[in-house]
């Protein structure tokens, strides 16, 4: 069964739509805080998209507007500035900023299952270096079900070929959180079986991007790419 990839960003961007400003007035400091955006996942995901030849899905709108990598329902799909607006005020912001995207991921994840392929979807993110003064081990964390044995597979694939391009990195499974946990991935899970859909997030520490060594960023980059591209093409083989 040939193997292809879905590449996703739920992060990608921190725009807010004029529209939407006034929630932020005084308060803009936040849109340039990892509150509102993954540094540098929207542009690991085009090097991958670009080097890998696939489309990109991405939303460029802040998760402070609505969170595209939680559920309906869920504490965190609307933020502080966005939670106290009224129902319909809410429903406008899923049918223009989350719903689309979602049900885009869904279709071509449809497909492609509908046409005999296995599919590997990598949401792209990254995460803070530390968060509430706990500094975060993993340089590169590779989050996924471990109950489900495609995604098994494909994770300790990923991950060989991640070492294999530099032993030295820091390669973790669901760290700094667990895949099963709620997000894009973990709702696509209850809706493709587990031998056609295997979802990760690919979480990569901000700190490569943050401190501004242009070259340990370039690099991280690259190893990712290769592995990912040496997953690839076993899968076709
Ligand atoms: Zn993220």
């Amino acid at each position: 069964m040939a193997l292809c990839c879905i590449l996703t960003c739920e992060h990608a961007g921190n725009e807010i739509p004029g529209e939407y400003a006034f929630l932020f007035a005084g308060k803009e400091d936040v849109l340039y805080s990892h509150k509102a955006i993954d540094f540098g996942a929207g542009w690991l995901a085009r090097h991958l998209a670009r080097r890998l030849g696939l489309p990109l899905y991405s939303v460029t709108t802040s998760r402070l507007l609505v969170e595209g990598n939680r559920s309906l329902g869920t504490q965190e799909l609307f933020s502080p500035y966005t939670k106290e607006l009224a129902k319909e005020e809410k429903q406008a912001l899923l049918e223009k900023y989350y719903f689309p995207h979602r049900r885009e991921v869904e279709a071509k994840i449809q497909e492609e299952t509908a046409a005999g392929h296995q599919v590997l979807h990598l949401a792209i993110h990254t995460f803070t270096p530390a968060l509430e003064g706990e500094v975060r081990p993993a340089e590169v964390g590779i989050l996924y079900d471990p109950e489900r044995s495609l995604e098994e597979r494909l994770a300790h694939q990923l991950k060989a070929h991640l070492q294999e391009a530099n032993p030295e990195r820091k390669v973790l499974f669901n760290q700094p959180y667990p895949g099963s946990a709620d997000g894009f991935p973990t709702h696509l899970r209850g809706k493709f079986d587990q031998n056609h859909y295997a979802g990760f997030e690919l979480e990569v520490n901000q700190k490569f991007f943050l401190n501004g060594d242009e070259e340990a960023w370039r690099q991280v980059l690259e190893e990712i790419t290769q592995a990912v591209q040496a997953v690839l093409q076993a899968g076709q083989a």
